[in-house]
């Protein structure tokens, strides 16, 4: 593809979540005008995407009838590919992931890991008896989630789509896509970490995740807060809504709307008390006794119905 082709786009023209199609925008520009185009230029890439994107549009949208937000306009398969074999080189993707790899979002991240695994096994402890609990983590990246479910002993099993991550994965069992992971279901539990915010078809996905978790099994959904971000203005609005990246905005409302509507059911997140701080343990402990007060988050626990 020489560099005077354009980026093709494909329509979501009704709700990923509920199909209506009654959609609301809510914001819309172009890729090489105002904040996008500064944002655009100011981050790292391999292949740098602003010539295939010059006259092209982004469009964001809220259902009218669940609430939840996306981006109407998607990247082709093709051009999606693109995007990940050539303008997210390996090289940018470490330039971009530089700033999380401090000592201090290296222990956090553990920590938080950590807080999961003891979580799920707690809640995994009636559907698998004594068994280990059997993990799929979808869209697993280098596996970090895994490697510590590997170490308190659970059967764990990742997907990703990027053959770099896989290869380079800290453990060995990560599969390229759902129809590999079929033949070693069902599982106990089953993560998404920052995922369902990049999906062209999360409940699409999410849907043949279902299939392969065994019943009364526990589904686990994170994504950023997009509460309140209608348009793109600041690095942050950017970074929550992405048009090419983060095509889809949850808020704790609207990811529960989508889980139930599959067929889960919201459980409570047990705490997990992981630190060496006692006034931490207590602001854990206090949270759960102020549950009803607090306001809800976007990383949240389910059991199939
Ligand atoms: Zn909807």
């Amino acid at each position: 593809m020489p560099a005077s082709e354009s980026a093709e786009f494909v329509e979501r023209a009704s709700c990923l979540s509920c199909g209506s199609s009654r959609l609301a925008e809510l914001s819309a520009g172009r890729f090489d005008e105002g904040a996008v185009a500064r944002f655009l230029a100011e981050d790292p890439w391999g292949e740098h995407p602003a010539p295939f994107l010059r006259g092209k549009r982004w469009c964001y949208v809220a259902c009218q009838e669940c609430g939840l937000a996306f981006h109407r306009h998607v990247l082709a398969p093709a051009w999606n590919e693109r995007r990940f074999s050539r303008w997210m080189s390996q090289e940018a993707i470490e330039a971009f992931e530089k700033p999380m790899r401090t000592p201090a979002h290296l222990f956090a991240r553990a920590a938080d890991h950590t807080a999961h695994v003891l979580r799920i096994e707690l809640l995994t402890r009636g559907p698998r008896g004594s068994s280990a609990p059997r993990v799929l983590d979808f869209g697993c990246g280098y596996g970090g989630f895994l490697a510590t479910c590997s170490q308190f002993g659970f059967e764990a099993h990742g997907v990703d789509r990027s053959a770099a991550k896989r290869e380079h994965n800290l453990v060995a069992t990560v599969h390229a896509d759902l129809a590999e992971v079929a033949g070693v279901a069902p599982f106990h539990a089953l993560t998404l970490f920052e995922v369902l915010e990049h999906l062209d078809d999360p409940r699409g996905v999410m849907l043949q995740l279902r299939d392969l978790l065994g019943p009364g099994g526990i589904l686990v959904l994170e994504t950023p807060d997009c509460s309140g971000v209608r348009d793109i203005v600041t690095r942050s609005d950017y970074l929550k809504i992405h048009p090419l990246d983060h095509i889809n905005g949850f808020t704790p409302s609207t990811l529960e709307r989508f889980a139930t509507a599959l067929g889960f059911e919201r459980v409570h997140k047990p705490v997990a008390l992981v630190t060496g701080e006692p006034r931490l343990a207590f602001r854990q402990m206090a949270k759960r006794v102020l549950r009803p007060l607090l306001r809800a988050t976007t990383q949240q626990y389910f059991r199939k119905r």
